[in-house]
């Protein structure tokens, strides 16, 4: 049984949260004299808390109501926020699989939440019968799954038996989702209470460089954030650049297919050359490579000034490369054409 009250701090329950100046007026004319703005100026107005116009806008494309919408200072702004809301520090866990993103541990690690890492199976999906003894723990406030998954690119199959069997909340990142064809979980939030899901303008929507990320839950769980986050979290520079990518859908769909393609003459590139042991199956917009050594192959392509992810800690010996430009992977397969091992 999912009981919301449950789940969340005490203290975030209770927290009467800061009220600004825009959160008491918020209409668009008048006379402000109310936040010890400097009068003058372009940017010289504090955004609007709660980036209506860009909700708005994301509430159409996305077909998801605008009080199911949350907007953060980048996904990690997000996951902060998921600890802050749930976690007792010192007290409560959360788990993730491995491998997959870094900033679910850090984020952790950083809230004094412990943090539990099961490993994927060997076609990097999850291990319903290593996970199902954690479901019952009553510590365990959150599941971070990742899907498409980072670094291995896959999409995980079993995220409705998570979903079903664990009362806590499961996070499910959708980050790489643009370049994946199955639907997203932006549109099981009214089935399951306990599913929050996140995605971001840092890929598809290229606007790594200005920190917009989204998440998609019950108007509950997105009220407990709003509380919790900073009041102007997202400034007006980047709610602005948001709803332009938003609505700029040619631009958009050319580059995502550009990408995909891209993607496709990658793979057929890489398959041909010898010291590429492996390649993974992506429904991502980079590709995890099996090679035979990582560390002497990224550090070769790093003295021909083509940077990649070296991978090899996480997954032993491969590399996963970013879909670049054609000019930029074609670059990519010739210095490792000249590549002998
Ligand atoms: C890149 C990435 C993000 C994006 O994070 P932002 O803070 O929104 O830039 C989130 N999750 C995963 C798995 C990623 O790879």
């Amino acid at each position: 049984m999912f009981e919301l009250e449950k789940l969340v701090r005490k203290n975030i329950l209770e927290l009467k949260s800061y009220s600004s100046a825009r959160d008491e007026f918020s209409g668009k004319e008048g006379i402000f004299l109310d936040a010890n703005e400097n009068p003058f100026g372009e940017l010289n107005r504090y955004p609007d808390p709660y980036q209506k116009e860009l909700k708005s806008a994301l509430s159409k494309v996305k077909g998801v109501s605008e009080q199911n919408i949350f907007i953060g200072n980048g996904s990690d702004e997000v996951i902060d926020l998921v600890y802050r809301v749930f976690c007792n520090p010192g007290i409560d866990k959360a788990l993730s699989f491995t491998p997959t993103y870094g900033m679910y541990e850090v984020s952790a690690n950083i809230n004094d939440v412990a943090y539990i890492k099961l490993p994927l199976n060997e076609y990097f999906q999850i291990d319903k019968e290593s996970l199902t003894p954690y479901l019952k723990d009553e510590k365990l406030k959150v599941i971070f799954v990742c899907s498409p998954n980072n670094p291995t690119g896959n999409v995980l199959s079993d995220i409705e038996f998570v979903l079903e069997n664990f009362s806590g909340i499961v996070v499910v990142d959708e980050a790489y989702a643009d370049f994946c064809s199955l639907p997203s979980w932006s549109q099981k939030i009214n089935q399951f209470p306990n599913l929050i899901v996140m995605q971001t303008f840092s890929k598809a929507r290229g606007l790594a460089g200005a920190r917009v990320g989204i998440a998609y839950a019950s108007s509950q769980i997105i009220s407990l954030m709003n509380k919790v986050k900073p009041p102007y979290n997202v400034s007006a520079l980047n709610q602005q650049a948001a709803l332009t990518a938003l609505m700029n859908t040619a631009i958009y769909e050319q580059q995502k297919n550009e990408i995909l393609k891209q993607r496709t003459l990658l793979e057929t590139e890489l398959s041909k050359l010898n010291c590429v042991k492996r390649i993974y199956a992506s429904d991502a917009n980079f590709i995890l490579i099996k090679v035979s050594d990582a560390n002497i192959i990224y550090e070769f392509l790093v003295s021909h000034k083509i940077i990649t992810r070296n991978r090899n800690t996480v997954v032993r010996n491969c590399i996963r490369i970013t879909v670049g430009t054609a000019e930029e992977n074609k670059q990519l397969i010739n210095i490792l054409k000249e590549f002998k091992a």
